[in-house]
């Protein structure tokens, strides 16, 4: 019964696990863009073997042949070892059968001769690839399109970067990738970069989350008679898997109101996106400052005044 239950439960535990190792292996190793509906797994369809079925998966092509489809599959099933399933990211799954039902195949050739077909990465490819991936502040990157162009690479790519660094740095990583691409490889001469938070390949989690003004309207709303407004107006927010997290920089003197902390959280989780807040604290340094520089000025101002 408990194996049983176990099995009926696993293909709810591994489904977005082979959903995004599908995506990730079939676009990393294609030079076209591949889509699919769903992933299904199941463990009885094909037992003891696992079976992974795609539901209308679509494999359309870069340049020469852009936007082409190559081909069109309602029904895709593999089938495997149910041990492959517990294979670690980047462990190549082995597949024992391969299976089309209502597919289509578009196979076309242009007048240079070139077949539509030809989807492998190109060598050149596979280095940029790498070269991107050890540039220092780059976690992982996607969607790698190059096109050639009379010699001329274009190079676009998104670079997945960490997500509690400023967006200066952020920037910053972004043409480092551009810079050192163009002096590595002297095809390359265009590069886009995208820096993202989160891999937004499969899915945009923080799509519909609420902008700024709004979310500062919500704030003011709860927080108006706990702190001051510019504190709300300088808050940072987070927008990470579908939630959004602030940080809050609040002066020194205001650490000594009780459960300022908690009530703060209380009072904005009631929003169900707001998932936390962390409040840091700083010292009015610049206001010692200001007092000496206004000082200054006044004393200024009263001696010019008398002379
Ligand atoms: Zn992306």
């Amino acid at each position: 019964m408990v194996t049983v239950i176990a099995l009926a439960a696993a293909p709810f535990l591994f489904k977005d696990k082979i959903k995004e190792m599908i995506a990730k292996t079939l676009n990393e190793n294609v030079n076209a863009n591949i889509a699919f509906e769903d992933v299904d797994l199941s463990l009885f369809k094909s037992f003891p073997k696992a079976n992974v079925t795609i539901d209308k998966l679509s494999i359309i092509t870069n340049a020469p042949f852009e936007k082409d489809t190559l081909l069109y599959a309602g029904e895709t099933n593999v089938t495997m070892s149910i041990k492959e399933l517990f294979k670690g990211e980047g462990e190549a799954m082995n597949l024992e059968s391969f299976s089309v039902v209502n597919g289509i195949v578009n196979i076309i050739f242009n007048k240079d001769g070139i077949g539509n077909f030809d989807i492998a990465l190109k060598e050149e490819t596979e280095k940029i690839k790498l070269f991107i991936k050890e540039i220092p502040g780059v976690k992982a990157i996607h969607q790698l399109r190059t096109r050639s162009i009379a010699g001329s690479i274009f190079c676009d790519v998104h670079v997945l970067v960490d997500p509690s660094i400023s967006v200066s740095e952020g920037h910053y990583i972004g043409q480092e990738v551009d810079k050192r691409l163009i002096e590595s490889f002297p095809d390359i001469t265009d590069v886009t970069v995208h820096i993202d938070t989160e891999d937004d390949e499969l899915i945009n989690p923080s799509y519909n989350l609420p902008d700024r003004n709004t979310l500062q309207k919500i704030l003011q709303k709860h927080w108006h008679d706990l702190l001051p407004e510019t504190a709300i107006k300088t808050v940072v927010f987070h927008y990470l898997d579908g939630k959004i997290t602030i940080d809050l920089k609040l002066p020194l003197v205001l650490s000594n109101q009780v459960d300022l902390e908690a009530r703060l959280k209380k009072i904005v989780e009631r929003e169900k996106f707001i998932t936390d807040v962390k409040i840091f604290y700083y010292k009015f340094v610049f206001y010692f400052y200001s007092f000496i520089y206004i000082l200054f000025f006044y004393i200024l101002f009263v001696f010019l005044v008398i002379c």
